[in-house]
């Protein structure tokens, strides 16, 4: 039988891949649907502290490397032969950016972080979101307050990132104002909600560094895509680090989808024309001005 082939299991009616290494261990009671008992055991309902009081927890999901092998078999019918390794085909898929069977995998996060977060994290719009209601609800009055080793200068040649780590007095200070604020804030909210002021408008005195939960879901294309920019340096220490913990249950859920990701995208360089012809001209061996020198650092910074 072919490696990528799909058949009917006559005993549970339900569709399970042959190839080996993408197998997994069991299918579903109920639906068939084959299970990953291993990835679920480490991952799955499990919360992966973020931040002082943030977590991710997986609730669900859909899918994995087999099924985006799946999927490009079915588009590619017979005309593909040639491509016979699943772990192959998923590179050249991500390479070439052939990204639709990457849609097929979906994963449902439960995550809690502070509001200023998620402000950055909702950009990311193909993802649907469910969220805690303070128009509903009473807040819960948490609020992130960062470790000291997080607590940094204005960054002199970014505009938007942080630079050295301030002294310890200096932390200190921030600190100090920080929670004397946080103070200051629940007590207009309770003295608002004490008042009968509707809980809407009782909410506007809490801070962007307030708690927020809500249920994230996303295919692995888009969540791949977010994870490439947040991942980055560039982007903000605090959404990195959810980031971070998506990216462990997504490696481990995906490893080879992974490999590709990392392998071309999150540590692979995209080039410009005029960058790509000052790497042929050194490729020549052609003498490069100290500008042009200059222009091929910044490419590898
Ligand atoms: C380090 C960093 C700094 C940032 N700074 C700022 C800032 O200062 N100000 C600011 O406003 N934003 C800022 N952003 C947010 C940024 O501009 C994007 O909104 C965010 O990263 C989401 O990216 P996206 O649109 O590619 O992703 P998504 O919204 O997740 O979309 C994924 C992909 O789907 C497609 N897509 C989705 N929706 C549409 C659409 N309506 N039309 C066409 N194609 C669509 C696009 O191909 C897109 O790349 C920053 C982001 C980062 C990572």
């Amino acid at each position: 039988m072919d490696d990528f082939s799909i058949f009917v299991d006559n005993q549970s009616n339900s569709f399970i891949h042959m190839n080996d290494e993408l197998t997994t261990e069991g299918s579903d009671k109920y639906t068939g649907r084959p299970t990953n008992l291993q990835f679920e055991r480490k991952f799955f309902n499990k919360k992966i502290d973020c931040l002082d009081k943030g977590f991710v927890r997986l609730v669900d999901y859909m899918g994995t490397d087999a099924s985006i092998v799946q999927a490009a078999r079915v588009s590619y019918g017979d005309g593909t032969k040639t491509v016979r390794e699943d772990k192959k085909l998923i590179d050249y898929l991500w390479k070439n950016e052939h990204l639709s069977p990457f849609e097929m995998v979906s994963l449902k996060f439960h995550c809690k972080m502070p509001i200023f977060v998620a402000r950055q994290w909702v950009r990311h719009r193909t993802a649907k979101i469910n969220e805690i209601s303070g128009r509903y609800s009473i807040l819960s009055e948490e609020f992130y307050v960062p470790d000291k080793n997080n607590i940094n200068s204005q960054c002199k040649d970014n505009k938007q990132g942080r630079g050295e780590i301030l002294s310890e007095v200096d932390a200190s200070n921030f600190l100090h104002h920080l929670n004397n604020s946080y103070e200051q804030n629940k007590i207009a909210y309770e003295l608002a909600l004490e008042d009968n002021v509707a809980r809407e408008l009782a909410r506007i005195s809490l801070p962007v560094s307030t708690y927020t939960e809500w249920y994230w879901k996303i295919d692995l294309r888009n969540l791949l895509h977010f994870l490439k920019l947040r991942l980055d340096s560039h982007a903000q220490y605090e959404i990195r680090v959810y980031a971070e913990a998506m990216a462990t249950i997504v490696k481990a859920l995906v490893p080879y989808t992974w490999e590709s990701f990392e392998e071309h995208t999150l540590y692979g360089t995209h080039l410009s024309r005029s960058q790509s012809n000052l790497i042929k001209k050194l490729m020549y061996s052609e003498e490069l001005t100290q500008e042009e020198k200059d222009k091929l650092k910044m490419i590898f910074k």
